[in-house]
């Protein structure tokens, strides 16, 4: 089998970072990783726009494509596609999405969406606030209670600062978490334990 055609099908777990562009997805993960990226695999056709990453060998980084490039404002759906839009409904390997807001922005109408498209498939999401830096404590907190409120999560979300280094170990913590929790739970489904071990 050719290297790398076969990542996105082998057992280990999978986390997507999604967002608008420019809210700093790309910083967000290299400082997560601390390592350049390689994309491991691209299926052209099946999985237009995802990029995925190794890590460590233990589980994989999936780079959706940011949105809201668009003009003239469209659905996240049409934006994206349908390929992406079943991935994250289909992917048994996907441990939950790490949901990117800008801090001074907020959600808009397509991360709105992106987080009802998560609720409605049942996948864990990971709200992180980027660019934490660029605010004051207050004008933070503000946009920690609104985005709580607004997107009905069980916490605050995170703010980190790529700039600042701030939220990177609790950032770190949530994903194990997931991973962890994505681990056992395709233990129990009776797969992935070869992968997941090592
Ligand atoms: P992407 O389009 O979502 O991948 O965003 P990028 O990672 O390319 O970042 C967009 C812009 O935001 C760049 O100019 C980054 O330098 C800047 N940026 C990203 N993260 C931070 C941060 O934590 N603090 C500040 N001040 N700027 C940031």
């Amino acid at each position: 089998m050719p290297k790398g055609a076969d990542a996105p099908r082998d057992q280990l777990p999978q986390v997507a970072v999604a967002g608008r562009s420019n809210v700093g997805k790309s910083s967000l993960i290299n400082w997560i990783l601390r390592q350049p990226l390689a994309r491991v695999a691209k299926e052209p056709g099946r999985t237009r726009g995802l990029g995925f990453f190794l890590v460590n060998r233990r589980f994989y980084v999936v780079d959706l494509p940011g949105y809201g490039f668009a003009r003239v404002s469209q659905q996240l759906r049409a934006e994206w596609g349908r390929e992406i839009h079943r991935f994250l409904v289909d992917s048994d390997r996907l441990a939950g999405v790490v949901c990117l807001l800008d801090i001074r922005i907020g959600p808009t109408p397509l991360d709105q969406e992106l987080q009802r498209m998560l609720v409605d498939a049942g996948r864990e999401r990971l709200v992180v606030l980027t660019k934490a830096d660029k605010v004051g404590r207050s004008a933070r907190a503000a946009m920690q209670r609104t985005v709580q409120n607004d997107l009905g999560l069980p916490k605050p979300p995170l703010a980190v600062s790529v700039k600042s280094g701030e939220g990177r170990k609790e950032l770190l913590a949530e994903l194990s978490r997931l991973l962890a929790m994505q681990t056992e739970k395709q233990r129990s489904d009776g797969d992935g334990t070869e992968e997941a071990d090592q």
